[in-house]
């Protein structure tokens, strides 16, 4: 039978008519407007077209959305004054600062000073700890998205051999410790694998749900699965440029290679992708949901 190919763009598209249900009963029933601001230092052109996407998107959601456009220059000092005006201001529900920052300002001291109600990227520790302990919190977007496809793809977690390839922060160390959780879309047995580890492939090969974020291309081939894996594709890697100028895309796994030989599949691009922003709207509803005292 051929591969499910997991859509991210079409699951994104669903999650978000559901939020803007969600955003315009909220407005006509209690008045509230979820807002966000994002906050951009320097002029990277992949975090500009990130901040644009996001904006874009909640506009069209019926997000208030603030964007907030800085020098590459700007001091730590002053960034930490101007999510402290956020933190106060009462029509923001969510701060999002886009990382990375420039070299001279404390990444993790910005992140820290967001207030964790307003954490709609799920980065403060407060967050990270209550995910930890199974509690509400903002979930950081990808793993969440994550989570979000493999529900609706109907992909069974309880009791699967999960294994993640990646440790980072923002997707290994967190889908890991979602997947362990006791409770829907978790329930799995969870090995993570990185740069250290002896016999990838052994563990890799065993995977019933195989979750690939490692940041090297087309990294997994066919004989590293396993018949009938679910594959989970987060890498975003660039490889090359079309003669239209559009970057060419390729995930961490070879997907031709790997294709004929599993369950169900995410594309690269059209697989985590759309669902990272989509997760990000999700949280800020939910902000301003609990700033209203509604959850
Ligand atoms: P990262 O911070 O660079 O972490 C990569 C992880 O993969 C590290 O833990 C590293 O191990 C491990 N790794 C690298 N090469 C490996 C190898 N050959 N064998 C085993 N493990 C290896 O990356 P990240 O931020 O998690 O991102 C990973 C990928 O996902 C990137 O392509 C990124 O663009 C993409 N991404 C996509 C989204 C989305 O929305 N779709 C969001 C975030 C990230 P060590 O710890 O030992 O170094």
């Amino acid at each position: 039978m051929p591969a499910q190919i997991i859509s991210g763009v079409e699951t994104a598209k669903a999650i978000r008519e559901e939020l803007a249900t969600e955003i315009a009963d909220l407005k006509t029933q209690h008045g509230v407007v979820p807002g966000l601001v994002t906050i951009l230092v320097g002029e990277d052109p992949a975090s500009q077209s990130y901040v644009a996407a996001k904006n874009k998107t909640a506009h069209a959601l019926g997000i208030h959305s603030e964007q907030v456009t800085l020098p590459a220059d700007t001091s730590e000092e002053e960034l930490l004054r101007i999510v402290g005006e956020y933190n106060a201001n009462t029509a923001i529900h969510g701060i999002l600062v886009q990382l990375p920052l420039p070299k001279h300002i404390n990444e993790a001291k910005v992140l820290f000073a967001i207030d964790p109600e307003k954490d709609v990227d799920g980065f403060h520790p407060v967050n990270v700890g209550k995910m930890m302990l199974g509690e509400r919190c903002f979930l950081p977007c990808t793993p969440h998205g994550i989570l979000e496809l493999l529900q609706r793809s109907g992909t069974e977690t309880s009791g699967a051999e999960v294994v993640v390839v990646g440790r980072s922060n923002i997707v290994g160390k967190p889908i890991a410790n979602l997947m362990l959780q006791k409770r829907e879309a978790g329930n799995a047995t969870v090995t993570i694998c990185h740069t250290r580890t002896k016999d990838m492939d052994y563990h890799t090969k065993r995977a019933d749900i195989l979750i690939v974020a490692a940041g090297v291309p087309k990294m997994i081939k066919g004989n590293q699965v396993k018949e009938g894996a679910v594959v989970i594709d987060v890498g975003v890697n660039r490889i090359g440029q079309a003669e239209s100028g559009k970057a060419i895309l390729a995930g961490d796994v070879d997907f031709n290679d790997v294709v004929d030989k599993v369950k169900a599949i995410t594309p690269v691009p059209g697989g985590v992708g759309p669902m990272t922003i989509t997760m990000l709207m999700k949280n800020t509803l939910q902000a301003a949901k609990q700033a209203a005292g509604l959850i």
